[in-house]
C-alpha cells in the first residue's frame, strides 16, 4: 500500500508540539509494517535537504523514510512555523495551501500515486478538496484520511480570501461557517475518513464542551470518526541511550535518576532539599491548565520544587514570571523551546505536572512513564486513556489524576502524590513498574493500517 503522509512538522526537521514527535515516528512504524511511505512538508528556514531541486528537496527520516521538503523562501524562510509572538501569520492560508497544492504537483511527477493521503491537522486539510476539483484523473483512485491532533486550531480566514486558493466557486461552501473560511471544517466534510488521537477525545469533540464550533459537523461526520491512541519513540525518548541528559540510566535504576535530579537542581541552582521535584514541559497556552497551575504555585512552592520549561502566550511568560521572582530557591523557569533541556526535566523529575483543560492525546505522560517519573494529570482525552488514578488500598494505578479543572483540585492531587513520595519503598514500585509500559509505535501504526484498509474498502 502506498501513504503519502502530510505534515506542517516533522522531527527532527521542525519541531513545536507533539504533532512533529507523532509525524517523525509514525511514517517510520508505518515502513517497518510494509507501507511505502512518502512524508511531504515544507521547507523551513533551517532545513538543508540532502538533495536539492528547484522546487523541492529530498532527505530521508530515519534511514528508509523519504522525506519531500516543498520549497519557497517566501513562504517558509522564516524564524517561525506558524506564528510571531505578535500573532499568527498573515498569510497561513496562501502558505498552507500552496503547499498541498505542490505536493499534488510533485507526487505526479514523481508518477507516485497514493493509496491513501494521511493527512494531519488545519495546514493539510484542504488537499481533499484539491482532489474533489481537479480535472486530472491521476489521484482518482486515491482516499484521504484526516488526522486531528488538535480541533483548537483549524485555520481560519477571511472569506474575501477564497480565490486565493485557486478553487472553483462551489468550493466555497465545502470551505465556510461563521462567516469564514475554515480549511479543518472543510477536511471533516471531505476526508474519507477523520480520526482524533485518542478515543476518549473523538468523544468529547462531539460535544459542545470540546467541539470548539464543529461539534455539529463532528457528529454529522461521525460513522466515519475514529480514535487511535498515540505512542511514542522510544529511539528518541530511552533514559538509557539518551545523549541529552546527565546520566543514562535502566528505568530501575533509582540511584542513578537520583543522580540526574542532584544534577539538574546544581545546574540551575535549586535548592537541596527531600522536596519532590515537580517538571513540566508544555506549550504555555490556555489548553495546557497554566491558568489553574499559576493560582496553585505559590502554594506548591512551600513544599516542593518545580521546573517549567514552556514558551506561548505573553500572558503567561508575565504570570510566571512575576511568580518566579520571589520563589528562586524552589522554582526554576525556562521560557523557551530547548529539546536538550526536555530530556533533562523528564529525567530529573520524580512527578511530572500535565493539568490541561483539554488534551487531544498527550506525549509527556508516556515519555513521563518511560523515565520512571509519575505523571499528575487532569482526566481529560488522551490523559484519561493512559493513566488511571492511584489507589493507595490495592496500589493499582500509574499516577495521580484530577477530576475537576480547579486549582483546589491539583493541589489535592499534589499532596495524594506527595503522601505515596514520603512512602519511599510504594513510590519506588509504583516507578518501576510504570517504567515497564509499553507505547510503542508499533501496535498504533497497526491500527492505522486497519483503518487505511477499512477506507479503500469504503469503510
Ligand atoms: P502538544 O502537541 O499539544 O504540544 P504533546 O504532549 O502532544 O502536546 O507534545 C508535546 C511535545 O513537545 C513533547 O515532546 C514535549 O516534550 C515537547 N515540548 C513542548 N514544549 C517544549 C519546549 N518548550 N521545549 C522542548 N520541548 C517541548
Amino acid at each position: 500500500m502506498k501513504v503519502a503522509f502530510f505534515s506542517s512538522e516533522v522531527f527532527p526537521f521542525a519541531k513545536t508540539g507533539g504533532l512533529a514527535d507523532v509525524s517523525g515516528a509514525l511514517p517510520q512504524a508505518l515502513k517497518k509494517a510494509g507501507m511505502e511511505v512518502k512524508v511531504f512538508m515544507p521547507q523551513y528556514k533551517d532545513i538543508k535537504p540532502a538533495i536539492q531541486y528547484d522546487g523541492y528537496g529530498l532527505d530521508k527520516l530515519g534511514n528508509n523514510v523519504e522525506v519531500v521538503f516543498i520549497r519557497n523562501d517566501a513562504y517558509y524562510h522564516r524564524d517561525y512555523l506558524y506564528n510571531t509572538p505578535e500573532g499568527d501569520y498573515a498569510d497561513n492560508l496562501e502558505r498552507f495551501s500552496f503547499f498541498c497544492r505542490q505536493s499534488l504537483e510533485i507526487l505526479r511527477n514523481m508518477d507516485f500515486c497514493p493509496d491513501i493521503f494521511h493527512l494531519n491537522d488545519w495546514q493539510t486539510s484542504i488537499l481533499p478538496l484539491y482532489l474533489r476539483f481537479s480535472n486530472n484523473s491521476y489521484f482518482s483512485q486515491s482516499r484521504t484520511l484526516l488526522t486531528i491532533h488538535n480541533l483548537a486550531y483549524q485555520g481560519y480566514f477571511p472569506l474575501n480570501k477564497f480565490s486565493r486558493l485557486l478553487l472553483p466557486p462551489e468550493a466555497k461552501d465545502t470551505l465556510s461557517i461563521y462567516n469564514q473560511l475554515n480549511f479543518l471544517k472543510s477536511g471533516i466534510i471531505t476526508a474519507t475518513a477523520v480520526n482524533t488521537v485518542s478515543p476518549s477525545y473523538a468523544e468529547e469533540i462531539k460535544t459542545q464542551e470540546y467541539g470548539c464550533g464543529l461539534e455539529k459537523i463532528l457528529q454529522e461526520n461521525a460513522h466515519k470518526l475514529f480514535g487511535i491512541i498515540n505512542a511514542i519513540d522510544y529511539q528518541v525518548w530511552d533514559p538509557q541511550h539518551d545523549k541529552f541528559i546527565y546520566f543514562p540510566y535502566a528505568s530501575d535504576d533509582e540511584e542513578t535518576k537520583r543522580k540526574n535530579k542532584e544534577a539538574l537542581r546544581e545546574e540551575f541552582g535549586l535548592e537541596k532539599n527531600e522536596r519532590m521535584l515537580i517538571g513540566m514541559v508544555a506549550r504555555l497556552t490556555e489548553q495546557k491548565g497554566i491558568d489553574i497551575l499559576s493560582d496553585a504555585l505559590e502554594k506548591i512552592l512551600k513544599e516542593h520544587q518545580v521546573i517549567i520549561l514552556g514558551t506561548g502566550e505573553e500572558k503567561y511568560h508575565k504570570i510566571l514570571k512575576s511568580l518566579y521572582s520571589h520563589n528562586q530557591q524552589n522554582f526554576s523557569l525556562h521560557l523557551k523551546f530547548d529539546e536538550s533541556l526536555a530530556h533533562k526535566i523528564y529525567a530529573a523529575s520524580d512527578l511530572f505536572l500535565i493539568p490541561s483543560r483539554f488534551e487531544p492525546c498527550g506525549l509527556s505522560q508516556m515519555i513521563s512513564f518511560k523515565y520512571a517519573t509519575i505523571p499528575l494529570v487532569h482526566a481529560t482525552g488522551g490523559l484519561k486513556d493512559t493513566v488511571k488514578n492511584y489507589d493507595f488500598k490495592n496500589g493499582k494505578g500509574d499516577g495521580f489524576v484530577f477530576e475537576e479543572y480547579s486549582s483546589s483540585a491539583l493541589l489535592e492531587a499534589i499532596e495524594r502524590a506527595c503522601q505515596l513520595y514520603k512512602n519511599k519503598e510504594e513510590w519506588h514500585s509504583l516507578r518501576r513498574r510504570v517504567s515497564q509500559y509499553n507505547f510503542s509505535w508499533s501496535e498504533s501504526a497497526r491500527k492505522y493500517i486497519e483503518l487505511y484498509k477499512k477506507i479503500i474498502a469504503g469503510i
